[in-house]
């Protein structure tokens, strides 16, 4: 079967997806082996979607070693639609919830959990431009709070929690948009885990929530005052199926764990990304001629941040290295300066690729 040329895809999400799952994908879509089917047109009551999706929270429980005591759930809205859940469900009237403000995405959380009930910022480094993660003397926690919220990974500046803050008994949940399944997690640190699929786990178009028992109770006394559509119970109680499901996003990300699965799993995939990152940044930290965004201690493995001296020159770097095949260089608009990500199905050699090119362009313009 000819393949297409494909050039190196640095972008943040939607991003690169791992060959052999594009592959499968394709030899797969207009039949699902035994169905006769695509993917694209089975029914979300069939015996084949009940498989689909059986077999992808088996994986995810495999890779990531999640007791039953954790429900799974596949939802739609983003990421986005999440920062409103957590607090719609999880914070009652005359509580707090405290949120930890290390990114403009965890930002944005803040600001919708404010519109459903008292919010208290346990640090912030955002006079800093969110440079780095608090540390944990500067936290101030909020007895009995409700929940502890952070952003594993900030996409946007380009770093990630090291450590996961000590929150004793308190909920934590996380927003693991940027870097899920990118290195093992510690479930039974945490009390939920949410994170759109398209970075590291498939397509856009489905979310996968991590919820704990006690949290899918507590969202059940809420379940007649909120939307049905943004219940946590509802969806507990359906096994993500209350209503049609993105189907084909759910069959993606199910071919992802299992291509993770086959890599030797997250503390195999890990090791291949500090490989990354470590090229990565020793190239930014080679000369000077670049300058990392981020404190060094709390580098993000996922998105890597630099500058160059001059928005000019800058602009030069993402069109020349545009022009070259590496797509998807520059910085998120808010920040500016560029960003590679490089997630799980990112190829090494993409990354020696870009090395070679920043090597080439310093040359011609250091
Ligand atoms: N949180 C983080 C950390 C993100 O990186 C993103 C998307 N870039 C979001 C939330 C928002 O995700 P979505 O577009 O799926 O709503």
């Amino acid at each position: 079967m000819p393949i297409t040329h494909r050039i190196y895809n640095f972008a943040a999400g939607p991003a690169v997806l791992p060959m052999p799952v594009l592959e499968e994908i394709q030899r797969d879509l207009i039949a699902l082996p035994g169905v006769g089917m695509s993917i694209l047109e089975i029914s979300h009551r069939s015996k084949t979607l009940e498989s689909i999706m059986a077999q992808a929270e088996a994986d995810i429980r495999a890779l990531a070693d999640i007791p039953d005591s954790y429900r799974i759930l596949f939802l739609q809205g983003g990421a986005s639609l999440q920062f409103s859940m957590v607090a719609m469900n999880l914070l009652g009237a005359g509580q707090v919830a405290d949120y930890i403000d290390a990114g403009s995405w965890a930002e944005k959380a803040i600001e919708e959990a404010r519109k459903v009930g008292q919010v208290h910022v346990v640090a912030s480094t955002k006079a800093e431009h969110y440079a780095r993660i608090p540390e944990p003397h500067e936290m101030t926690f909020s007895p009995g709070a409700a929940y502890v919220h952070i952003t594993s990974n900030n996409t946007i500046e380009g770093t990630q929690y090291r450590r996961l803050p000590d929150v004793g008994d308190v909920a934590l949940v996380s927003d693991t948009s940027s870097d899920m399944f990118s290195r093992p997690i510690d479930i039974r640190r945490h009390a939920l885990v949410y994170a759109g699929a398209q970075k590291n786990m498939g397509p856009a178009g489905v979310t996968l929530v991590i919820i704990r028992d006690d949290l899918v109770r507590r969202a059940t006394g809420r379940k007649s005052s909120l939307p049905t559509m943004m219940s946590y119970a509802v969806a507990a109680e359906h096994g993500s199926l209350y209503n049609t499901p993105p189907v084909f996003s759910i069959y993606a990300l199910g071919l992802v764990m299992k291509w993770l699965l086959a890599q030797g799993g997250l503390a195999a995939i890990e090791r291949v990304n500090e490989r990354k990152a470590a090229t990565l940044y020793a190239e930014i930290d080679r000369t000077g001629f670049y300058r990392g965004t981020a404190a060094a201690a709390d580098r993000s493995r996922m998105n890597v941040t630099f500058r160059l001296a001059t928005e000019d020159l800058e602009k030069r770097f993402v069109a020349e290295a545009t022009a070259t095949g590496l797509d998807g260089l520059k910085g998120h608009r808010a920040v500016g300066g560029m960003r590679a990500s490089i997630y799980n199905a990112f190829p090494e050699d993409g990354v020696a690729a870009l090395v070679d090119f920043m090597r080439d362009f310093e040359r011609r313009h250091g």
